[in-house]
């Protein structure tokens, strides 16, 4: 495959005098193509074309309903190239086909949701004084800063790029180094079709390219979903320039299953909000708390279901891919090799070696019992299969241990007594609360943020592009 250029103000950037990553497919442990190492230079052109292009005639002259217009052409564009898309986030990041095609969809999606939204976001006229006409006016915030995890590249470049882009604004994203390609294929759409500097793609280690750009002073808005260290970082370098931060950082969420919940409904979605890119999912269900009546048939209906699924490389048609990299899947192996003597490993968590692909990073889904909340395994996000199991007794009980972490993204709760769910999702600390269902077929409408360390901000919904607006007020003295 080609190598990887940054496209900075209109222009494929990265030659020989540059330095080169590779870039490597998990399923097999080889190498797929290069990307640049973006540094300080980079970012500042990348950040002195944005500035010209926030301001250019070119962009300015997009009236509303023109941006919004590109944005449904987008989404064809995406729907029309589906199959490759879903190709090359299969070789980037090992999920399953069936996966990586609903991504590439749910990526269309966010295109059309914010395509609709484009030329209706508008002010106020504010009622002050009879002679005094006062109204806001919506103007877009800048220079935004895309900051994109590995775990769901497309739809999480598109879910904050179509926002901004609807608003008016001028793009740069930095793409995670493990997978590059569906940015940089929907970076070529855009060289085509958008004036110089409105989106623009680089590439690099985060430390480096990624600091540089969180620090640089001609930013104006950060979006970043990745790791709390890094958010933590990435909102320090932000408060320096007293710019606004929307973070996405990940949970622990629970899966809460009452003694009268339907099982035959709640076993597939737990399972499913696990393994579902392999574990590698900020909102993975995956700490079940479970009724101690009904425990041991809930624990052996998800240990029969859990040793069903295939793990594997997407070319397989397997149910679980493998893990990103060679650290994570060191890091995921570390974790459970040091569960402490009082946890059971009630199945999985071994390293696979798959057939023709034994160098890929795979791991087989675990279910552990935890005989104490605090244990690290229960507290810590481990974004990989592993589904850690607590026993309740009461409502009360369950409540206080779902809360009982520093995360607070999704959370599920299973039963069939209306009073009880109502009453559960009122005390949960979370942004998002399940009932009878986990994930809702991802929903680009619902908005999605995390209390607590989960993050600050809502992405998805309506309520995203305030993540992009400046609000102008403007009182007009009049001549009665
Ligand atoms: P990370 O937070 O280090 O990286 C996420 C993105 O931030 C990448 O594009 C990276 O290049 C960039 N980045 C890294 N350091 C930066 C810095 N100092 N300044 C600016 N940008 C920077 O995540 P990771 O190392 O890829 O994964 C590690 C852990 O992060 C995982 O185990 C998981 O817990 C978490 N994670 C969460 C999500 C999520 O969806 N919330 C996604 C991926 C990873």
């Amino acid at each position: 495959m080609e190598n990887i250029h940054m496209l900075i103000d209109g222009q494929w950037v990265g030659n020989k005098d540059d330095q080169w990553i590779n870039v490597i497919n998990p399923a097999s442990n080889e190498k797929t193509t290069q990307i640049v190492r973006g540094n300080l230079q980079h970012a500042d052109l990348a950040v002195q074309a944005a500035k010209q292009a926030l301001k250019s005639k070119e962009w300015r002259a997009f009236k509303p309903f023109e941006r919004g217009q590109f944005l449904h052409e987008t989404a064809r564009y995406i729907r029309d190239n589906a199959e490759e898309l879903a190709a090359l986030e299969s070789l980037d990041t090992g999920k399953p086909s069936a996966q990586a095609t609903s991504d590439v969809e749910a990526a269309a999606r966010y295109f059309e949701f914010y395509g609709g939204m484009a030329d209706k976001v508008f002010g106020d006229t504010i009622p002050v004084e009879a002679d005094l006409l006062n109204v806001t006016v919506i103007e877009p915030i800048g220079v935004t800063l895309h900051i994109v995890p590995w775990n769901y590249p497309i739809q999480i470049t598109s879910r904050s790029v179509a926002a901004a882009l609807a608003t008016g604004n001028v793009v740069i994203v930095k793409s995670s180094e493990d997978t590059p390609l569906s940015t940089n294929f929907l970076a070529k759409w855009f060289h085509e079709k958008l004036p110089k500097g409105v989106f623009q793609h680089v590439t690099g280690y985060g430390a480096e390219i990624g600091a540089a750009l969180t620090s640089h002073t001609g930013i104006n808005q950060i979006t970043f979903t990745g790791s709390v260290p890094t958010g933590i970082s990435v909102m320090k370098s932000a408060a320096d320039n007293v710019v606004p931060v929307t973070l996405e950082l990940g949970g622990k969420s629970p899966n809460i299953v009452f003694e009268d919940a339907d099982l035959e409904r709640a076993i597939p979605a737990i399972v499913n909000s696990i393994v579902q890119n392999a574990g590698q999912t900020c909102s993975a269900g995956s700490r079940l708390l479970v009724a101690e009546s009904i425990a041991d048939e809930v624990l052996e209906s998800l240990m029969k279901k859990f040793c069903q699924l295939k793990v594997g490389p997407p070319v397989h048609q397997a149910d679980v891919g493998p893990i990103i990299n060679g650290k994570q899947y060191e890091r995921i192996l570390g974790i459970l090799a040091d569960i402490g003597k009082d946890a059971k490993l009630l199945t999985g968590g071994q390293a696979v070696k798959v057939d023709g692909f034994e160098n890929g990073f795979y791991i087989s889904p675990a279910i552990i019992e935890a005989a104490d909340h605090d244990s690290a395994f229960v507290q810590e996000e481990i974004f990989g299969p592993v589904l850690s199991v607590i026993r309740f007794k009461g409502i009360e009980q369950a409540i206080e241990l779902a809360n009982a972490t520093d995360y607070g993204l999704v959370a599920g709760i299973w039963t069939k007594d209306i009073d009880k769910a109502h009453y559960t999702a009122a005390r949960i600390e979370s942004g998002q609360v399940f009932i009878n269902s986990y994930g809702a077929a991802g929903g680009v409408q619902m908005p999605f943020g995390g209390y607590k360390k989960s993050g600050i901000g809502r992405e998805k919904s309506h309520l995203a592009v305030q993540n992009y607006i400046q609000i102008k007020n403007i009182a007009i003295q009049i001549r009665l």
